[in-house]
């Protein structure tokens, strides 16, 4: 037997994989875990794909991402953070996972420390543990799931790499302020320390949305198109941020991922033609409708974005023991410990019709009431 390497033992994926085998047994569940939106790609971007397949736009293309979709990244970048970025600082992505994990690979070293918020996004924690790093975790649960300056400044060690923070996060659809902002930043600052943001949801904010970039001068930005644009199988995403690091990423998709993908580069040219308030309105009126149900019945995280809802199970349940509840019901949940270092929550995904949102919600108030 070929031997598998040693880093393959550090990552886990029987959390996640035990719900989808079971999503896969449940006849028309009520689904309220697929953590993507319910809408699909824009018609004129679909266009703009067509085109650019019929145009012969199917080579690749430069590793950085092709220079159209590169001047409108960084206009749109300078606009939403306010700063003034340069071409040595944008790198065009497969997605905010190839961002995240061409930063990781070119930042993290055996035994180097991430500090990672709890409860976090799947793949943080997966990714660090993978190139042989160590995930640190910053408990949220009783800080309103913000961030506490003084916990995050107790973590910071001489083997700290990186801060990685999500706002609007998944999975609680929480946004940290500016105000929270900046207090991170002054603790970050005062170690000399890099913060990774993934602002994958910034668009899907329901309230003021500040970036980390706006207020952090060390701050690599990870965005994406895949939830914006219902693209999540398009593979586009970017990076922003310090140059030495943005070179090291290039040098790493180079050899691994080469370009993100030349149809999908062209295709989001069109992105900025799309009204995205018409999905942030409905998304929010789920978020309303979801809250006023569950808020009755049970414990949530304040949803300010994202499209996720985090709320904690009921008394005599843990997170794991409830969704085992649910799906004996018919109902797909995912469990707090998938996300998290605690077994307390779980998560709900609300892009869905509001027959099966309603239906859910409901069906959610009542096991916990039984
Ligand atoms: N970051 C977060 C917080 C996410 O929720 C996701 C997708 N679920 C990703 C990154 C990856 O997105 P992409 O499709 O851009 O790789």
């Amino acid at each position: 037997m070929t031997q598998l390497a040693q880093r393959t033992q550090r990552i886990d994926a029987s959390g996640i994989r035990r719900v989808f085998d079971l999503a896969r047994s449940l006849e028309n569940p009520i689904n309220l875990s697929i953590g993507q939106p319910d809408f699909d790609v824009p018609d004129g971007v679909k266009k703009a794909a067509c085109d650019a397949i019929g145009a012969g736009h199917n080579t690749y293309t430069p590793t950085q991402g092709i220079a159209p979709l590169r001047r409108q990244l960084l206009a749109e970048e300078k606009a939403f953070t306010q700063r003034d970025w340069s071409e040595q600082e944008l790198l065009v992505t497969s997605g905010v996972s190839g961002g995240l994990f061409l930063a990781l690979l070119a930042l993290v070293e055996d035994g180097d420390e991430v500090i990672i918020p709890d409860p976090y996004f799947v793949m943080y924690k997966q990714l660090v543990r993978f190139l042989g790093g160590t995930p640190v975790y910053l408990d949220t649960y009783d800080s309103d799931f913000g961030i506490d300056p003084d916990r995050l400044a107790a973590l910071i060690t001489p083997k700290t790499k990186a801060l990685l923070i999500n706002s609007p996060a998944n999975p609680t659809g929480r946004i940290l302020s500016r105000s929270e902002l900046e207090a991170v930043a002054a603790v970050c600052r005062k170690r000399g320390l890099l913060v990774i943001s993934d602002e994958i949801y910034r668009h899907f904010a329901y309230g003021p949305m500040t970036s980390m970039a706006e207020v952090y001068e060390n701050t690599l930005l990870l965005a994406g198109h895949s939830k914006s644009y219902g693209m999540t199988g398009w593979r586009l995403g970017y990076a922003c941020g310090p140059a030495p690091i943005i070179r090291a990423m290039t040098m790493v998709q180079q050899y691994s991922f080469v370009c993100a993908p030349a149809v999908t580069q062209y295709a989001a040219l069109a992105c900025p033609q799309v009204e995205l308030g018409p999905y942030i309105d409905d998304y929010r009126a789920k978020r309303d409708l979801m809250v006023s149900i569950l808020g009755e019945h049970f414990k949530l995280a304040p949803p300010d974005g994202a499209f996720y809802l985090w709320a904690e199970a009921p008394a005599g349940y843990t997170g794991t023991s409830f969704v085992e509840k649910a799906i004996a019901n018919n109902m797909l949940i995912i469990p707090g410990a998938v996300f998290s270092e605690r077994d307390t929550h779980f998560r709900i995904c609300y892009t869905v019709p509001d027959d099966m949102l309603r239906k859910g919600a409901e069906l959610l108030c009542k096991l916990a009431l039984d």
